[in-house]
């Protein structure tokens, strides 16, 4: 799109997101993390997410006169907990542990539809496999594979593109950066190789001759083990397509596809030789860690490591959209839950803007767009969501 004129325009736009921002905080109540004066806040402008840190506050009743009295776009606060939060430098401040969480941002992901509207737009899609990813972290990962249950998991909507985990458990709050590098690797799969999971088992075939037969992991193994069988019976499974993608080459894949039957039965009992496939310690070697950086790349740098990181505040707004950093509640709310419905902040009025979007909009189940420097009246959520990407100037509120 064109530019919007910097001036003016923008600032008059940038004091009414204020206000409403203002208003949003003052019906607020109950904002505020666990250990509140444990924790160092840091809060932003609409330029610059953090701006600066260091702030502590001793009650949740003393974070909302902040937060009505100064509206920040942006408010994040520190996973970690500290004897003496508004000390400085860091060293000071005598860190006693941290939140373990996980961040997940559309951001990191390499999916389709990006490449055709670009990177600081958000569609329905790219929500949706964020949330899916988000959902495979929780299930496959922190449930399935490190034991923790449902209600030491939450979660909550960034603002705009992503979702936070964060795990409730005391005795994690303790572990180093290593340790946590450790957890990260394990889900990217960092190090994965054949060995760790195929062997040749002898074996005497019927007719009396001795062979070796290539053993692999089954889809009821526990970790990265199972997850790699399953992932294979579900490509092998949605056709050569997903075969292919998987890194074999097309040909390769229509054999095995025409016979997944017998493969699918194999597998199943870990037996991943029982059909012929020439080179087949190369090929399920390629296709393994094709797959392990397929299933995990999107997830690598998403544990945060760094101790000392700040993170967006659970039901505060979020100054590039207008929407509320919502706590999503249990995993089943989750499945369900739609940001552009359930994290509006701003509601109850029409504004006129003068909009440029390539794209429409779906926000509180209705469709908005795409506009080509038009004027329209707009419910308040959806103006300000398009004003604060930039794409909209408000004529009149
Ligand atoms: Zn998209």
């Amino acid at each position: 799109m064109e530019s919007m004129p910097k001036d003016g325009p923008v600032q008059e736009g940038r004091d009414f997101a204020t206000e409403l921002i203002r208003e949003y905080y003052a019906k607020s109540s109950g904002i505020g993390p666990g250990k509140i004066e444990s924790r160092e806040f840091g809060v932003g402008t609409f330029d610059t997410k953090i701006l600066s840190r260091h702030l502590s506050f001793k009650t949740k009743e003393e974070l909302k006169g902040y937060l009505v009295a100064n509206a920040p776009p942006y408010i994040s606060y520190s996973t970690a907990y500290y004897r003496n939060p508004a000390f400085r430098p860091m060293e000071n401040k005598g860190w006693t542990g941290s939140e373990l969480v996980f961040d997940l941002d559309v951001d990191d992901m390499d999916i389709e539809c990006q490449k055709k509207h670009g990177k600081s737009w958000v569609c329905e899609n790219c929500l949706e496999s964020v949330k899916s990813e988000t959902i495979k972290l929780i299930e496959e990962f922190l449930m399935r594979d490190f034991g923790f249950s449902k209600n030491e998991i939450a979660v909550n909507f960034s603002g705009n593109r992503g979702y936070h985990v964060h795990i409730k458990r005391e005795s994690l709050q303790s572990l180093s950066r290593k340790a946590r590098e450790e957890i990260s690797d394990y889900i990217a799969g960092n190090g994965i190789t054949f060995e760790d999971f195929f062997r040749f088992e002898d074996f005497l075939h019927t007719s009396g001759r001795r062979g070796k037969k290539l053993a692999g992991p089954r889809p009821e193994d526990a970790g990265w083990s199972g997850r790699i069988a399953r992932s294979f019976l579900s490509k092998l499974k949605a056709g050569p397509e997903a075969l292919a993608s998987a890194g074999m080459t097309p040909a390769q894949a229509r054999s095995l596809f025409k016979k997944r039957a017998l493969l699918e039965m194999g597998v199943r009992n870990g037996n991943w030789d029982i059909v012929e496939i020439k080179n087949k310690t190369a090929f399920w070697s390629a296709l393994l860690e094709k797959m392990a950086v397929a299933q995990s790349d999107r997830i690598d740098k998403n544990v945060t490591k760094d101790p000392t990181h700040l993170i967006r505040m659970p039901d505060t707004i979020h100054g590039g959209t207008g929407l509320v950093a919502r706590n999503v509640g249990s995993l089943t709310d989750l499945e369900s839950f739609d940001p552009m419905s359930q994290a509006i902040a701003f509601n109850g009025r029409e504004i006129e803007v003068t909009a440029n979007a390539d794209y429409e909009i779906v926000m509180g189940g209705r469709t908005f767009g795409p506009f080509k420097d038009e004027k329209v009246r707009l419910p308040v959520y959806a103006g300000m969501y398009l004003y604060l990407k930039g794409l909209a100037y408000i004529n009149s509120t």
